[in-house]
């Protein structure tokens, strides 16, 4: 939809969506941007997603410093650049990740810059580099989720942050691989490198669950067993590939997949949603030598009980994916390959569209569990 080449003007003021306490509406209101300061840029936003993460900084299940800039998933364009940036100019169309990689610590070096060590260790979380913020408000200062902050028209983030994409890029629909899409496909194909032919449950048919769908389906999975209690969502899951679907408010889910497996249980379970109770269940939906991957962010608080013979009786594993253990510079733009190639459904994902001062409507839509995604389109 946008071939937006034109360098947008510097603005002194943008329009962002902020979280200054737990559990209240988010406000949308105008606040003061400073212009990139060294390896920075300044990215117009195009579109942001509408992820369950948001959620949980509004109610506090991930824990940020406020006043935050809510946002983390999301595709614009570059306004300006700060000094020492080489890597894009005004005008490139880009992608962001909401992990920050700095290209340097023992995680990024090794190929692993989901887990980067300055990123994970920033104090305070939702800073720049710099340990300092960009956005003010007479002496107030905002915090920007993931350290990008995507649900504002103008984001200043690190040049890190930003992957150059085709100036013919949909960035609606690229928005999405910032989180969502790579999360889920790259549980499937980096994390658990699920072969072709296996049986697949995945717990969780919401925006991320219907892209570890979409992975398994890529990777050749015979069984796509699909769980969930809400009928749209398992309707969404089969319109993605899932061969079978349990309503796990109806019946046992994991009995019910192993009577799908004769007897057996999967290869591979995905626990999409973030509850002890599902991670369990997706333990015990295993066959002996299976692995069970844990991508939904519990509470920090929130702990498991498996029996611990059933590790090394059975060999079975259990291992967590963050990010969909993407090499975000190499994977987002084989993501957004596969969608140019007619493997990989974008288009499907987005079911209705905002404006940034609909945020509310949008997270109360979520909680309804209307949307596959939502998402936010700005001027
Ligand atoms: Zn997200
Ligand atoms: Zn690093």
């Amino acid at each position: 939809m946008h071939r937006l080449v034109s360098v947008p003007d510097k603005p002194m003021k943008t329009r962002a969506a902020i979280v200054y306490e737990l559990n209240q509406p988010v406000v949308v209101e105008d606040i003061e941007v400073d212009p990139p300061k060294q390896g920075e840029v300044l990215v117009k936003m195009v579109a942001s997603g509408v992820c369950h993460s948001d959620l949980s900084v509004i109610t506090g299940t991930i824990l940020n410093p406020r006043p935050i800039v809510l946002g983390h998933e999301g595709a614009g364009i570059i306004a300006e650049v700060g000094a020492g940036v080489t890597s894009v100019k005004p005008g490139d169309p880009v992608m962001l990740t909401f992990v920050t990689p700095c290209g340097r610590c023992s995680y990024c070096t090794v190929g692993q810059p989901n887990l980067c060590a300055t990123h994970w260790g920033a104090q305070p979380r939702g800073a720049l580099f710099d340990g300092t913020c960009r956005y003010h408000k007479a002496e107030q200062s905002f915090y920007q989720m993931a350290r990008v902050g995507t649900m504002s028209e103008y984001a200043v983030v690190s040049e890190n942050a930003v992957i150059p994409v085709s100036q013919d890029t949909p960035l609606d629909k690229a928005a999405l691989i910032g989180c969502g899409v790579t999360t889920g496909v790259g549980a499937v194909m980096r994390t658990a490198e699920v072969e072709a032919g296996s049986n697949v449950a995945i717990i969780g048919a919401g925006g991320v669950g219907l892209n570890v769908v979409q992975g398994a389906v890529l990777v050749g999975a015979a069984k796509i067993i699909v769980v969930d209690i809400v009928p749209r969502k398992l309707a969404f899951a089969r319109q993605f590939g899932a061969t079978h679907t349990v309503d796990a408010s109806k019946e046992d889910a994991v009995e019910k997949v192993r009577e799908l497996t004769d007897q057996e249980g999967v290869h591979y379970a995905f626990e999409v949603i973030g509850n002890p109770r599902t991670i369990e269940q997706a333990f015990h939906m295993l066959r002996m030598g299976g692995t069970a991957v844990i991508v939904g962010i519990a509470p920090s608080d929130a702990n498991i009980s498996i029996p611990a013979a059933l590790f090394p009786y059975g060999e079975r594993r259990l291992v967590g994916s963050m990010y969909g253990s993407a090499r975000m510079r190499v994977d987002m733009l084989r993501l957004l390959d596969l969608y140019r190639t007619g493997k990989l459904k974008l288009d499907e994902l987005i079911t209705k569209t905002y404006t940034l001062d609909q945020v509310n409507e949008a997270f109360a839509d979520m909680e309804a569990g209307m949307n596959i995604r939502g998402v936010i389109l700005y001027e």
